[in-house]
């Protein structure tokens, strides 16, 4: 037995079955009843959300012998002809392959003549918004005086693209995406014509991933269930079959971002990036969760709006006060940013990471939005202590001590000689550091260089965040691979940070600066 594909399957058949546009469905109904019909309409609307469905049943209705309340009966001969698609009442058109003036001149030759059976020719054209100009003229000339036994069904996706001559003449109906409730609703329905059985919330996910269109919903609920034949479809089945990525995981990464742990953070994007999960998907729906943050921050009532699960509910409640509504628009704002720039990028992984280091660090932006943030987390940090205020002159000179002590710590004598190694990477530091691979490069740009007690390169970093990433075992080794393309030699390196800030004190001798400044090394005073 051939498979059927279920859009194709459950395709509803009469107005009863249309699920999502009751609005126009009652409209049309109540036309048909009254015999009030127009002879040319317009259907507006996003792709899958029933305009080619209602004006078939539409054409089906206005032909039926037994219409029940405006709907077709489905059993009359008329009903099963256009069913079967061997009427000569219903002439389906795809404009986008059928666009040229002849293609419409044909219609028109066509329409002078009545329908030998049935009352209507319905003549639906698909994506009407392609036909050329040319077509478009050939076509108004006919729905200026259009036979009485002649209904245009016009369809498309882009409204703004037709002629206001073509639209005064049709009454539009604009379809609106349908909610997640209904189309959740309506697979369940099937799922049980179907004998199979599914989790409530991988149904309201499939229902939430096919953005508003019931036919794309059908389609991923049949990938889901040819992926996991004959098994209970569960949550994770569609996270897995979908590429996508599990909520829990949205509130760790917010949870990270907003305790500033910037490693934790690209942890998190190294393993779904291991997983192959669909990171420009994964951008949309972390934007999602972040808007669910917003609004349930803005109203106690929004649990209704938000389409999530009572678990994952109080867990959104105890995050959402974790920042306040500016941070949080501001998370939004970067994010809707990213989902237009890694659609089509090759880079979609050094994308991610450095939105979210933006989003950690307000201080690499410089718009109002992530100034105010940045004050925002200074008087936190003031009111927990964290920083004193200069005032409070003991409490500072404290501050100061330390900062001196550990700066004493972490001081480096040059040796005496430098050797040949360590002078050939600091003459070509610029091209190597240039050659290394994507987000590596922009953070190295921001390294000292130096050598340490035993003629190790020594790659200080002023930034607690970037040195944290540079120091995992996998970065150093791709530093080193970077450093041995250029200067033919693996050199051992040890990664520092020095967030004191201390440069001009010489925590550290810039070996580079030093190179280029052709100094004596020999003379070079031993410790700074
Ligand atoms: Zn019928």
């Amino acid at each position: 037995m051939s498979y059927t594909a279920l859009y194709r399957k459950y395709r509803p058949q009469n107005f009863t079955d249309v699920k999502g546009q009751d609005a126009i469905v009652a409209t049309i109904r109540n036309q048909i009843q009254a015999e009030r019909i127009a002879h040319a309409y317009l259907f507006c609307g996003t792709r899958g959300t029933g305009k080619t469905t209602i004006a078939k049943i539409f054409a089906k209705a206005v032909n039926c012998e037994h219409p029940v309340e405006g709907s077709p009966c489905g059993t009359c001969a008329s009903c099963q002809a256009i069913a079967a698609g061997t009427s000569m009442n219903v002439i389906e058109i795809d404009a986008a392959s059928n666009n040229g003036v002849d293609n419409i001149r044909e219609i028109r030759d066509e329409v002078t003549y009545a329908p030998t059976e049935g009352r209507y020719k319905v003549y639906i054209i698909d994506e009407v918004h392609m036909l050329s100009i040319g077509a478009f003229n050939a076509l108004l000339k006919t729905l200026e005086e259009p036979p009485s036994y002649v209904i245009f069904i016009l369809a498309t996706t882009e409204s703004h693209k037709i002629p206001v001559t073509i639209l005064s003449r049709c009454q539009r109906y604009d379809f609106h995406r349908i909610s997640v409730d209904t189309i959740s609703t309506r697979l369940m329905e099937l799922l049980e014509y179907e004998q199979a059985e599914a989790d409530e919330k991988a149904v309201r996910y499939i229902a939430k991933a096919a953005d508003g269109a019931m036919r794309d919903a059908l389609s991923l609920l049949d990938q889901c269930m040819a992926f996991y034949m004959d098994r209970r479809l569960t949550y994770d089945h569609v996270l897995e079959v979908l590429g996508a990525v599990d909520t829990e995981r949205f509130s760790a990464l917010f949870r990270a971002v907003i305790g500033n742990e910037v490693v934790t953070v690209m942890r998190q994007i190294e393993n779904l990036v291991g997983e192959g999960r669909d990171l420009s998907q994964f951008v949309n729906d972390f934007t999602w969760y972040l808007r669910n943050l917003l609004l349930l921050q803005s109203s106690e009532h929004m649990e209704d709006v938000l389409d999530i699960s009572s678990e994952n509910l109080s867990l959104l409640k105890e995050e959402c006060k974790m920042a306040d509504s500016t941070e949080l628009m501001r998370f939004i704002r970067i994010f809707s940013e990213l989902s237009g720039q890694v659609r089509y990028s090759a880079q979609k992984r050094i994308l991610i990471e450095i939105a979210f280091i933006k989003l950690c660090r307000p201080q690499m932006e410089e718009d109002l939005g992530s100034i105010l943030a940045r004050i925002d987390r200074l008087e936190k940090r003031m009111e927990e202590g964290v920083i004193q205020p200069a005032a409070a002159g003991l409490a500072h000179s404290n501050n100061n001590n330390e900062t001196i002590q550990r700066t004493e710590t972490e001081k480096i004598a040059l040796p005496k000689a430098i050797s040949e190694d360590m002078r050939q990477i600091a003459g070509n530091w610029r091209s190597i550091v240039s050659q290394m691979p994507g987000s590596l490069s922009v953070f190295m740009k921001k390294a000292h260089i130096s050598v340490g007690d035993h003629d190790e390169l020594l790659i200080v970093l002023d930034d607690a965040i970037i040195y944290g990433m540079l120091a995992e075992e996998e970065r150093k080794l791709e530093i080193v691979k970077s450093i041995s393309n250029i200067v033919g030699k693996e050199v051992e390196i040890q990664i520092r940070c020095n967030d004191s800030g201390q440069t001009s004190e010489r925590a550290y001798v810039d070996l580079e600066q030093m190179i280029h400044a052709d100094i004596e090394y020999e003379d070079f005073p031993d410790s700074v």
